[in-house]
């Protein structure tokens, strides 16, 4: 059994108390593995340092160290939690992505690795163009305009999303980590999109990158319920047709664009090639699909033609 499984009944007993952090930890790693947990002795760890507030190196150079009642009871809740099926990201209220911690919540997507990769992408992509101006779109927790801007200080990074619940959490993120990223709410289908952009300054891009909803309506019911239950619906459900985000960035994104910008997305490995030939449908060049780490196509990137000469 994994993550798979729906939330579930096994909810464990109560910790030993008083006891060790190491007797807490294998009541903990087993009761998580009984409930089909994955990597149920690291999640432990995790849980526990969190409580603590110590490094991971600190648990076991003291393993016998006894861990207060009030300390084991606050860990026995979390590991319940957890055993029930709570994301770890939403029992610890954050998440850490491309070296930068960010607060969660059920608002946004829980930051995926593969967007960590689209994050090196940008940056490779980026690395010959001094100060760039670039737009994230459907930032959510503000992941990828938050990483870039961290790795870019001398970047003008802005970022956008139609879920103002998210944009809160984004701006949270932005000012914990003290960054000048301007996050403002606006709807890509929206007719006055393009104007919501320029009234936040975003035109003339260098980059326009987004990991928009891409789970086609018919795959929703199949996702893992660690998913299904817990990530917002609004994050992930692309509709009927998986390639609409696409087509909007694509076409309203030669308007935001600089000549020779880039848009790049992360995309669903089964569409990877469709959403290619959307990007060059609406005239971008050097249009290429990359695979992850994992070897399946989950980056899509083009170039924005010169403006027609009128
Ligand atoms: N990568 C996410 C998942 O696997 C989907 C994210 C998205 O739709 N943009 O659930």
């Amino acid at each position: 059994m994994s993550d798979t499984a729906s939330s579930s009944e096994f909810a464990p007993g109560s910790p030993p108390a008083p006891a060790s952090r190491r007797a807490l930890l294998r009541w903990a790693a087993d009761a998580l593995e009984d409930a089909g947990r994955d990597e149920p002795y690291r999640t432990a760890e995790w849980l526990l340092i969190d409580i603590l507030d110590c490094r991971r190196l600190d648990l076991h150079l003291e393993p016998d160290a006894r861990v207060t009642a009030d300390a084991a009871r606050a860990f026995g809740a979390r590991v319940r939690r957890r055993a029930e099926g709570e994301p770890i990201q939403h029992i610890l209220g954050y998440d850490e992505f491309y070296g930068v911690r960010l607060a969660v919540t059920p608002d946004v997507l829980i930051p995926r690795p593969e967007t960590e990769e689209l994050v090196e992408r940008a940056l490779d992509l980026l690395r010959d163009r001094e100060a760039p101006r670039v737009l994230d779109v459907g930032t959510g927790s503000g992941c990828i305009a938050l990483a870039l801007a961290t790795e870019r200080p001398d970047a003008r990074v802005a970022a956008c999303d139609v879920s103002a619940e998210a944009l809160a959490v984004a701006r949270r993120n932005a000012r914990r980590l003290d960054l000048d990223v301007r996050c403002f709410e606006a709807d890509l289908f929206d007719a006055a999109f393009l104007d919501r952009v320029r009234e936040e300054g975003g035109t003339g891009l260098d980059l326009l990158i987004s990991n928009p909803p891409y789970i086609p309506d018919a795959e929703i019911p199949h996702l893992p319920a660690i998913v299904r239950e817990h990530d917002p619906e609004i994050a992930l459900r692309a509709g009927d047709d998986p390639l609409r985000f696409y087509r909007q960035l694509a076409d309203e994104g030669r308007e935001a664009c600089a000549a020779g910008a880039i848009l790049l997305v992360e995309a669903h490995a089964e569409y990877a090639d469709d959403v290619a030939a959307v990007f060059r449908a609406a005239q971008w060049s050097d249009v290429r699909v990359e695979d992850d780490l994992a070897g399946r196509p989950r980056m899509v990137w083009g170039r924005c033609p010169p403006a027609p000469t009128p």
